[in-house]
C-alpha cells in the first residue's frame, strides 16, 4: 500500500484510564483507507478499549480520533461513520437472515427497493442468499458469524471495527473465515480494523498491524515488517517462533558459549541474538556451534529440530524440510550455522 495515502483513520495520542487503570496510554496510528488493519496484543493489552474508543462506546481521557481529518470524539456511536461488529454477534433471533439486514436500513428511512437492493447484494457478497429466509438458531456458527458480519456490511460503514470476530468458531473453520474475511473486505472496499490475540490470523488477514503490550504501541506495520524486523524482544517472541542467545558483543563479533558471529553495526555491550527457526541450517559436526537434537517436532511440510547447545539454556529450534534426504534422530550431535545477515540483536535487558 502506498505510503502517502491520506489516513482514513488518525488516532492521535489517544490515553483511556479507568481510575487507576491505564488501559491505553498514549496511542498514536494512522489507518488507511481500504486497508484491513489488526490491533494485536496479549490480555489486557488494551485493544478493545482502543476499539471501543473509536467506535464511541468509551471517552477517550486524552488525545484525539480523526476520521476523514474530522475530530469524530463529540459524536454519539450512532452517528459515527464507523460500525462495531460484536463478538457475540447480537443477531435478533426472531428475524429472518434478511430481516436482520434490512433492519437497520428500514430505521435510516431508506426506500425499500434500496433496502432490497443493498440487502440482496450483501447477502451474496456474504455467500448468504441461499440462507436469506432462516432464523439464527437455524444457522452454524460459521454461517451465524456471516451473518453479523453482513449485518455491519449493509450499513456501509467508512470503517467497520471488529472485535475478535472469529473468536466463537472452532480451528478449522476459524481458518476457512480469515480468508473469507479477507476476501469480503476488499470486495466491500471498506476499512476493516480487527482486533485479535491470536498473532497467526493477524499474521494472515492484515495488510499493517499494531502490536500493543500495557496501553502502548510497541510497533506498528506489515506482517513481513515486523516479522523480518521485531522492533524489541517482546514482538519477537509474540510473533512467530524465535530463538533468543544471550552473549556479549565486542569489536563487531557477538559472542555466547561455543559461538562467534560476525555482525555488521553490531554495539558493544551485553545483548541478546535472536534467529528465527528458518534462519538456522544444519552442517557436519565440528563446524559452527556445537548441539545435540533434544527433540523433534514433525509440523506437515517441516519438521522442528530442538537442539541443545552450550549457547542457550533453552533448546534452538532449527526449521527443517520434512520431505528432506536426511532423518535426523534424538541424541544425534551436529552443529549449527546461524546466517548472521537474519540475525536481530538486542540491547540485554531490554523488553
Ligand atoms: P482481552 O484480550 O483480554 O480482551 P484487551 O487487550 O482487549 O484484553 P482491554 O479489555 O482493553 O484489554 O483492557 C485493558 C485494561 O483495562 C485491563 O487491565 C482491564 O482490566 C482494564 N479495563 C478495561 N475496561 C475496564 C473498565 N470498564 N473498568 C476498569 N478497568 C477496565
Amino acid at each position: 500500500m502506498d505510503a502517502e495515502t491520506p489516513p482514513i483513520l488518525r488516532i492521535e495520542s489517544v490515553a483511556k484510564s479507568f481510575g487507576p487503570v491505564v488501559a491505553v496510554d498514549g496511542i498514536s496510528i494512522d489507518v488507511r483507507e481500504n486497508e484491513f488493519f489488526a490491533l494485536l496484543g496479549p490480555s489486557g493489552c488494551g485493544k478493545t478499549t482502543l476499539l471501543r474508543m473509536l467506535a464511541g462506546f468509551e471517552t477517550p481521557s486524552a488525545g484525539r480520533i480523526l476520521l476523514d481529518g474530522k475530530d469524530i470524539s463529540p459524536l454519539p456511536p450512532e452517528k459515527r461513520p464507523l460500525n462495531l461488529m460484536f463478538q457475540s454477534y447480537a443477531l435478533f433471533p426472531h428475524m429472518s437472515v434478511r430481516q436482520n439486514l434490512s433492519y437497520g436500513l428500514e430505521m435510516e428511512r431508506l426506500a425499500k427497493t434500496e433496502v432490497r437492493r443493498r440487502v440482496d447484494e450483501t447477502l451474496a457478497m456474504t455467500d448468504l442468499t441461499a440462507f436469506a429466509d432462516r432464523k439464527p438458531d437455524q444457522l452454524s456458527g460459521g454461517q451465524k458469524q456471516r451473518v453479523a458480519l453482513a449485518r455491519a456490511l449493509v450499513k456501509r460503514p467508512k470503517v467497520l471495527l471488529l472485535d475478535e470476530p472469529l473468536g466463537a468458531l472452532d480451528k478449522k473453520l476459524r481458518e476457512k473465515m480469515q480468508l473469507e474475511l479477507k476476501r469480503m473486505q476488499h470486495e466491500a472496499g471498506i476499512t476493516f480494523i480487527i482486533v485479535t490475540h491470536d498473532q497467526e490470523e493477524a499474521l494472515v488477514m492484515a495488510d499493517r498491524m499494531a502490536i500493543l503490550k500495557d496501553g502502548r504501541l510497541l510497533q506498528c506495520g506489515s506482517p513481513e515488517d515486523i516479522y523480518e524486523a521485531p522492533a524489541d524482544r517482546f514482538v519477537a517472541n509474540f510473533i512467530g517462533v524465535m530463538n533468543f542467545i544471550d552473549g556479549t558483543v565486542s569489536d563487531g563479533v557477538f559472542e555466547a558459549e561455543g559461538l562467534r558471529l560476525a555482525l555488521v553495526d553490531a554495539k558493544p555491550g551485553p545483548a541478546t541474538l535472536a534467529v528465527r527457526p528458518e534462519n538456522v541450517a544444519i552442517g557436519p559436526p565440528g563446524e559452527r556451534l556445537s548441539g545435540t537434537v533434544a527433540d523433534i517436532a514433525y509440523h506437515g511440510l517441516d519438521r522442528v529440530l530442538h537442539v541443545q547447545t552450550a549457547a542457550s539454556h533453552a533448546p534452538l529450534q532449527v526449521r527443517v524440510p520434512a520431505s528432506g534426504e536426511t532423518a535426523y534422530r534424538t541424541g544425534e550431535a551436529l552443529s549449527l550455522k546461524i546466517d548472521p545477515a537474519r540475525c536481530r540483536l538486542f540491547a540485554r535487558g531490554a523488553a
